[in-house]
């Protein structure tokens, strides 16, 4: 349920409404938008007249049931976007945000030279993996911690905040050391504890669809995440698994300008395991931009056939800096631009 405040109502009425849904057992969510105030009510089993008991009380415009199931990542819940602020970079305000780097962190020397070809080219966040998810437990695991402090690093040297992912409630605080955005991964989605324990963190997660995940999945996912209080989700399609096997994924790119109706949340495209091949990340790349997508995050290699993981998708420098002068154009035909915070070296 969502109860609207009007543009007159008081603190005193804000608060009043809150002591009065705790009073009946229910929990409420405050977002305090530009122009009014909502609150998030929820609960399961309200009584029938429940929402016109509240309707009257002082400072109300309006109640509303929500049939969804989820709440806080509704746009009834919230109309207005969501933007997140990641060092200066603008994420969901419209500017085309870009992230990109290796699959995973191999190397002092690979991940150095990754970032700087990265942000020559106008990246804005610098992705890699320390701890890698892999589907057979013989392949490279990821450089944990020491991998961690390679992307450190790279962030000093070039000025690029990090993504990457995280895989254990254990490991949050210590990710939570070295990123600036945690990314939790496809198989991971539902990872109940880990999006719960990452909801609890002041730092903006990117929450990557599950593989097999229905959109709803996705959003009570990502539910969990906010209803601990951690507002800065961002949202990932990076394919999902289909009847064709042609490419590694497929890629549902139509979600995107669905997934912008159904939530007020960032969406990002991840074109590099969606696809599994690096000539086709860039023309499904300009396809994410054409529709609406708020970036990508791309998988760069100095050397993609010596990559410990994902080679055959990753671009070289050379290619990445042809996809970014390629976006701009397109950015361009979408009313908006590419994103241009300036690294702070
Ligand atoms: C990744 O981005 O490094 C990754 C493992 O992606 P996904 O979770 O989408 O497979
Ligand atoms: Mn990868």
């Amino acid at each position: 349920m969502i109860v609207a405040m009007s543009h007159t109502a008081s603190e005193e009425d804000i608060q009043g409404m809150m002591a009065r849904l705790r009073q009946d057992g229910y929990d409420g969510q405050i977002n305090r938008g530009v122009e009014r105030v909502v609150i998030g009510v929820f609960g399961t089993g309200f009584a029938p007249e429940y929402p016109e008991t509240l309707e009257n009380l002082p400072g109300v415009a309006s109640v509303t049931r929500i049939s969804k199931p989820y709440k806080l990542g509704s746009r009834e819940f919230q109309p207005h976007d969501t933007i997140i602020d990641v060092s200066g970079v603008q994420i969901g305000s419209g500017d085309f945000v870009v992230m990109a780097g290796p699959c995973a962190v191999e190397s002092r020397e690979q991940v150095m030279t990754t970032a700087e070809a990265v942000a020559a080219s106008g990246a804005h966040l610098l992705r890699g993996g320390a701890f890698k998810p892999r589907t057979s437990p013989y392949s490279f695991q990821g450089m944990g911690e020491e991998g961690l402090q390679i992307l450190s690093e790279a962030r000093a040297r070039t000025g690029l905040p990090v993504i990457t992912e995280v895989m254990e409630p254990e490991e949050v605080e210590t990710v939570d050391r070295y990123t600036d955005v945690f990314q939790i991964g496809t198989r991971n989605m539902q990872n109940y504890p880990l999006l719960r324990r990452v909801g609890q963190m002041r730092k903006p997660v990117m929450l990557k669809r599950g593989m097999s995940a229905t959109v709803e999945e996705w959003l009570m996912a990502t539910e969990y995440i906010l209803a601990e209080g951690n507002r800065e989700v961002m949202l990932c399609e990076r394919g999902i698994r289909s009847f064709d096997t042609t490419l590694r994924n497929t890629l549902d790119l139509a979600i995107v300008p669905m997934m912008k109706r159904l939530t007020h949340l960032p969406i990002i495209v991840d074109p590099s395991h969606a696809t599994g091949k690096w000539y086709l990340v860039k023309p499904a790349a300009l396809a994410a931009a054409a529709i609406g997508a708020d970036g990508i995050i791309v998988e760069v290699h100095p050397d993609p056939d010596r990559a410990l993981s994902d080679g055959p998708q990753s671009l070289t420098p050379a290619n990445f800096a042809d996809l970014m002068a390629s976006l701009e154009p397109i950015v361009a035909a979408t009313g908006r631009r590419l994103c241009s915070a300036v690294a702070a070296v």
